[in-house]
């Protein structure tokens, strides 16, 4: 069995990281709406097409540019915020990891900055997983490259967002999904045909996947 897990907003509150990074910013006097403004920029994936990403540095740098300020202590505290965050993971995470062997999970998550990569190294779960792979193109082609040619493994696929689901169950039909809506995630999706299972948490999808 291989189960691919996405990260923000299954494992990791990333609602809650935000709205405390955003009350580290206001403490700086840096007001939400600044904030937002340089949260994301934008560049080019390897097709050509337009992405959105996010980069502390340089949202820090443009923010610097607007508002004309010493940067240094933000930067600082940020750091240290960022070094911390296994706080940030659900209270059924752990467990559901613990009942996999390494060898069947697999994290697979969107957006390749230095942002993303350290916040995942910091949450501690990096050791539960065979591989971890951040990508900026899409998640159906990493795990392809996971996936051996037994049909008859089973595959589980786990996220909160239906357009990843759709790709990856349309490329990997045998594949078996799982839209996960916390009530902690950002973004309520309704299920589609392309979601095989509907969990309100990890807790519900560790028996969707031991039934199954
Ligand atoms: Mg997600």
């Amino acid at each position: 069995m291989k189960i691919f897990l996405d990260f923000d907003d299954v494992l990791f509150n990333t609602k809650k990281f935000i709205q405390d990074e955003i009350d580290i910013f206001r403490k700086y006097g840096i007001s939400e709406e600044i904030f937002k403004k340089h949260y994301y920029q934008y560049g080019k994936n390897k097709k050509g097409k337009i992405i959105k990403k996010y980069n502390l540095k340089k949202q820090l740098q443009g923010i610097k540019k607007e508002l004309n300020i010493n940067i240094d202590n933000i930067e600082n505290e940020l750091r240290i915020f960022l070094s911390i965050v296994s706080r940030y993971i659900f209270s059924d995470t752990v467990l559901f990891l613990k009942q996999f062997e390494r060898k069947e999970l697999f994290l697979i998550s969107y957006s390749k900055t230095e942002f993303q990569k350290l916040k995942i190294k910091n949450s501690g779960l990096a050791n539960y997983f065979e591989k971890i792979k951040i990508t900026n193109g899409n998640k159906e082609e990493e795990m392809l490259k996971f996936i051996g040619k037994n049909k008859k493994e089973e595959l589980f696929f786990i996220d909160d967002r239906v357009d990843y689901i759709l790709k990856v169950k349309k490329k990997i039909p045998q594949i078996k999904t799982i839209l996960l809506k916390r009530k902690e995630g950002r973004y309520d999706n309704e299920k589609n045909k392309y979601c095989d299972f509907v969990a309100k948490n990890l807790k519900q999808a560790l028996k969707i996947i031991k039934n199954d």
